[in-house]
């Protein structure tokens, strides 16, 4: 495999994102994961579960136990006929699509590529000649199309552009990139050119016009996005989507995106909305996107997420509440909306170069994203709460089955998370072991990176200019070290100021500090060892008291993981423990449990009932905490993150 890898490397050298523009604020450029070659002993296995595991659950239900490849079939024929599901469900196709693409590129699998290419026949027969693809208003009456945006057509759609680009850039292969194309086309002729209003109910199209746009450099890509973000905010979803969902905020319609200041509605929408709008503000510089986003982005972390990285406090609109309120027995989290804070988090970054946008992104992925994920890879999370009375339990597939496909294609793409390039110097963003060559002032650089993380912070990365040449070594240093989150929402209970050692060659390292990252400029040469040393340790952490219902409690975290104690390894009770005020813990790595795990380990107090059921005791326990992503890997069981210092909301009896 690596060998293989290796072979196909110079065909795909050397294209790091594209080159900046005149006007543009972009300032770091994401290496694609296409051009990263990830060994990792925490990753790989769960990238290997996806390709052998997850890709495999998803066709199954896509195209036998569900009717949406069913869809496609009858949709060729170009009239009415049955229609299988939901109106969105052409989408979960796209996605699964996109997933199989990224991965093909790590793992090679011939029988993968068969069906992805059976798959591409089917779509594109069900493509009308005006470019038109949508299989529920093919099946239903076209007639009826595009003339309700709640329906997802154009959201459809842009899940195909960017599954068709995924494909198109592992196997070079055209076919559904040139539908996709087709697609694209007709729908900027529908609108934009005739100027005919649209507020997209489902965000998604803009960002992958971007992506399309990136692909061909054709402009007309980019002022399609433009024209999608632009039609927000001017009362062209009145009497439409409005009466639909009650609230314009729901959609993030009731402003233009460069006047919306506060993050409302639909979690996964609005992360897919500011997702595009970074990639249209990369583009044009247009400072007004940026202001809008960055507030936005404050009033996301700052005062509506979970410490887990997830976001979408309420089921009721699968999206965000009053400021603070973030319940965490009924906590929403949709594994798409963390999945959205991953995309959104670095544009972020690549917009701005400062490293806080990855330490919301690591929270995010390692914790409210990776939860969605079943360590089996073939049972999912919708929601990720982080609380449990032992009720929820991961599913195999879901009616609207947006989450499986999207945390399949973020695991398969994780190597665009790792290193960015930009003006004359390397960014290490995630501390993955990998290998990737960049090009930055002319100069390949090969880049392979050994690290412990996240049991252990000990991390080298070995520096293979091909000319000796100055440039700078960006390393992040991780917000975790010195506090949970950017701003006040979390904080750790005890403040000391760690530092990384970041050494070469042995020697400590001569660095500054700049944006977040650990900057060392000198002359690197072939072989040069960069090692880092970030101190983990088991850290306390509190919630600002703006949280009621984080009130007297502690949540558990070791370096960018969130713990989590649950039922299975603490006599079936979760709920029970009062956290001491001087815990002593232990953390050990525990190879044969949950995959590999470090667990907490620590004495407290547990609440009892007596064997007559007529008195309550306090007895000491060890208890056990485990990485809040692996919970409910083995059957439904009692879960809490935020641990009690009082006796509150104390069960005793499951
Ligand atoms: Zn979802």
């Amino acid at each position: 495999m690596i060998k293989n890898w290796l072979k196909t490397f110079s065909l795909i050298l050397i294209c790091n994102g594209a080159q900046a523009q005149t006007g543009s604020l972009q300032k770091l450029y994401p290496v694609n994961f296409s051009e990263v070659y990830i060994n990792d002993n925490f990753w790989t296995p769960k990238m290997n579960k996806v390709a052998d595991v997850t890709l495999r659950a998803c066709i199954d239900y896509t195209e036998n136990k569900t009717g949406r490849i069913r869809n496609f079939e009858r949709a060729a024929l170009h009239t009415k006929g049955k229609h299988e599901g939901v109106y969105y469900d052409d989408s979960d196709v796209y996605k699964a699509l996109e997933a199989m693409a990224y991965s093909l590129r790590n793992h090679p699998d011939s029988a993968i590529e068969r069906k992805a290419d059976e798959w591409i026949d089917k779509i594109a027969a069900a493509q009308l000649p005006d470019g038109y693809l949508n299989t529920y208003y093919t099946l239903t009456g076209l007639e009826n199309r595009w003339t309700d945006m709640e329906k997802h057509e154009d959201y459809c759609a842009g899940h195909l552009i960017e599954a068709a680009i995924a494909y198109y850039n592992t196997t070079g292969k055209r076919k559904i990139l040139d539908v996709a194309i087709k697609l694209a086309d007709h729908i900027d002729s529908v609108f934009r050119l005739k100027d005919r209003h649209w507020v997209s109910g489902h965000q998604e199209i803009e960002l992958a016009l971007m992506k399309l746009y990136h692909l061909t450099n054709k402009d007309k890509y980019l002022q399609e996005a433009k024209w999608f973000l632009d039609q927000r905010g001017h009362g062209y979803g009145k009497g439409v989507i409005w009466d639909q969902w009650k609230d314009p905020k729901y959609c993030q319609d009731e402003l233009p995106v460069k006047d919306q200041r506060d993050i409302t509605g639909h979690a996964v929408r609005a992360m897919y909305l500011y997702t595009g709008t970074a990639d249209v503000a990369a583009v044009t510089g247009d400072a007004g996107y940026m202001n809008a986003m960055n507030a936005v982005w404050e009033d996301v972390v700052y005062r509506n997420m979970y410490l887990t990285g997830g976001i979408g406090a309420l089921a009721k609109n699968e999206g965000f509440g009053d400021d603070y309120d973030l319940p965490n027995d009924q906590a929403y989290c949709e594994t798409c909306a963390s999945v959205g804070m991953v995309f959104w988090n670095q544009r972020m970054n690549m917009l701005t170069g400062n490293a806080k946008y990855i330490d919301v992104l690591e929270r995010s992925l390692y914790n409210g994203a990776l939860d969605g994920l079943s360590l089996s890879g073939d049972r999912f999370f919708y929601g990720n709460p982080l609380a449990s009375a032992g009720t929820q339990n991961r599913r195999e597939w879901f009616g609207t089955a947006c989450c499986p496909s999207n945390i399949a294609r973020l695991v398969a793409s994780l190597g665009n998370y790792i290193y960015s390039t930009g003006d004359k110097g390397v960014w290490v963003n995630l501390f993955i072991g990998s290998s990737t060559r960049v090009k930055v002032d002319g100069n390949t650089i090969g880049l392979n990176m050994l690290s412990g993380y996240p049991w252990k912070g000990d991390v080298s990365i070995t520096v293979d200019p091909a000319k000796k040449k100055t440039f700078g070594m960006h390393l992040r240093i991780p917000g975790w070290l010195n506090q949970p989150v950017p701003g006040k929402l979390y904080q750790y209970a005890e403040t000391k100021e760690i530092k990384p050692m970041i050494s070469v060659n042995g020697k400590a390292a001569d660095y500054s500090i700049n944006d977040g990252y650990a900057v060392i400029n000198r002359t690197w040469r072939k072989g040069d060892v960069i090692t880092i040393q970030f101190p983990m340790e088991v850290r306390q952490v509190i919630s600002n008291p703006e949280v009621k219902q984080d009130k007297d409690r502690i949540a558990l975290q070791y370096g960018p993981l969130v713990y989590c104690v649950e039922g299975k390894d603490n006599n079936d009770n979760a709920w029970n423990i009062i956290m001491p005020a001087q815990p002593k813990f232990e953390s050990t790595f525990q190879p044969g449990l949950l995959g590999g795990v470090s667990t907490i380990n620590f004495d407290a107090n547990v609440v009892q009932v007596s064997a007559d059921g007529k008195s309550v005791s306090t007895t000491t326990q060890k208890v056990t905490a485990i990485p809040y992503y692996s919970w409910n890997n083995r059957g439904a069981s009692s879960m809490q993150v935020w641990l009690p210092t009082t006796v509150t909301n104390i069960k005793l009896n499951y």
